[in-house]
């Protein structure tokens, strides 16, 4: 028998590749970026390791998003390119960065149909991090809005911003759950801040989000899901 959770729990969701796809867009304009340097000393693996190393790098000075995306795929190139890049060069590479902006949100199977039923029975927080006007923007295109109470976006997702948010809207945690697809991000932090958290694995997830789930302690529900669809079970 499954697990069924009384109504009124508070769900904070993620968004990127929780509600739509987000990390395709970034992994076709890689592919791109890694064709279009076609480096003649590095294999396309070693290239996109170096290309992880320089955006790490940028994550922590610029934060998330399409422009420090940009920025990332500018430097790894001066640093493999054996000339200088001239302008041209240049625009090719953010023309790689530009085509993710341009991309119309593509909702995960499920979502539109079943966010509706868990806003009927329970509170709903959007909780992405990233860049503020970027997420808030995809959040306005996607259709979504009118399902969720409130938003936040928060530069990282630490055990601090889980917290904070818990604080911010007088949540208990007995009663409120992390629903995303990054160990990193989503489950870890929320089960070291005392919430429970729900896993749906997404198979593009981006390789910087990946990390070992951690054992819930004692008294806290953690639940792997395939599908979005299947929150309709226990909620
Ligand atoms: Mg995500």
């Amino acid at each position: 028998m499954s697990l069924r959770f009384n109504p009124g729990q508070t769900l904070l969701l993620d968004a990127d590749d929780t509600l739509w796809e987000n990390n395709v867009y970034f992994e076709r304009a890689i592919a791109s970026f890694i064709s279009y340097l076609d480096h003649h000393a590095y294999t396309r693996e070693e290239v996109r390791a170096m290309l992880n190393e320089v955006e790490r790098e940028t994550v922590r000075e610029r934060g998330y998003g399409v422009s420090s995306f940009q920025h990332s795929l500018v430097t790894c190139f001066e640093r493999l390119s054996t000339e200088p890049i001239t302008p041209e060069k240049h625009q090719r590479i953010v023309s790689f960065s530009q085509s993710i902006r341009e991309q119309e949100i593509e909702l995960l199977p499920g979502v539109a149909a079943i966010l509706p039923l868990l806003a009927s029975r329970h509170r709903l927080i959007l909780m992405t991090k990233g860049n503020e006007l970027e997420q808030a923007d995809k959040f306005a295109r996607s259709g979504l809005a009118q399902h969720f109470t409130s938003v936040e976006i928060p530069r990282e997702k630490n055990p601090d911003a889980y917290y904070s948010v818990c604080r911010k809207y007088e949540l208990q945690p007995h009663s409120t759950w992390m629903i995303g697809n990054s160990p990193k991000s989503d489950i870890n932090p929320a089960l070291a801040a005392g919430l429970h958290a729900i896993y749906i694995r997404h198979p593009h997830t981006w390789v910087l989000e990946h990390e070992t789930v951690d054992e819930a302690k004692y008294g806290q529900h953690f639940l792997e899901l395939t599908t979005f669809a299947e929150l309709q079970v226990h909620f």
